[in-house]
């Protein structure tokens, strides 16, 4: 079903996103962990979110469409360093609203870099989901540039780190580059979309 996902459409205020339909799932991170690269993975399409985008631009979330009725939702990035701080609020805002609001979110993945788990943004998402219960599940991407041991180093301490949330989460080591990970990804999002 994954693989079937096309581009929908693209919102950058409340009033511009689609109308609720069947769930979605909604991907966030910050810049450069590898957010486009998993879309891109999971739905074995080269193009479907795009790589290496300008940063401080307009903020959109994307919507992608499976055949099913449900979608994927592509958030935008945070983290970038040089964003001006009135765009930082303006995503902000945006990605609150979003979440706080959308009555079909049955989850959320946050793709984060392995190497550099669970940082400032990464909780004010987290923080965000716990506020509406909302499950997440976390992408430690890249898992490729790490050797097994200190994978798992990673793995267990974020896992530590997660305990200081009250809410629904699950971890995974994973690298879309060399496609890793991908089976045990695609069963959370299973069963999201089909309870
Ligand atoms: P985004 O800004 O979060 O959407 O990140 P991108 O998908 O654009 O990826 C950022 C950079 O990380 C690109 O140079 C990717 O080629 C690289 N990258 C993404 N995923 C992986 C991965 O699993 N392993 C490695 N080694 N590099 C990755």
């Amino acid at each position: 079903i994954y693989r079937d996902a096309r581009f929908l459409t693209s919102a950058n205020t409340s009033n511009t996103l689609p109308p609720e339909q069947g769930f979605e799932v909604a991907f966030a991170g910050r810049s450069n962990s590898g957010k486009s690269s998993t879309l891109n993975c999971l739905c074995e399409q080269k193009a479907l979110a795009r790589v290496s985008k300008t940063p401080g631009r307009t903020q959109l979330i994307n919507f992608f469409a499976l055949k099913d009725g449900n979608s994927l939702v592509d958030l935008p990035g945070y983290g970038y360093a040089k964003v001006p701080e009135a765009i930082k609020i303006e995503w902000q805002k945006f990605i609150e609203s979003y979440m706080n609001g959308r009555g079909n979110l049955a989850g959320l993945v946050i793709i984060m870099d392995i190497r550099h788990p669970m940082r400032d943004y990464d909780h004010v998402m987290l923080e965000w989901a716990e506020s509406r219960q909302l499950p997440v599940h976390i992408i430690l991407n890249k898992s490729d540039k790490l050797k097994r041991g200190l994978m798992m180093k990673s793995l267990l301490e974020t896992k530590k780190a997660l305990k200081d949330y009250d809410l629904p989460v699950t971890v995974q080591a994973f690298s879309s580059l060399k496609k890793v990970g991908l089976e045990e990804f695609t069963e959370q999002l299973d069963s999201w979309f089909y309870p």
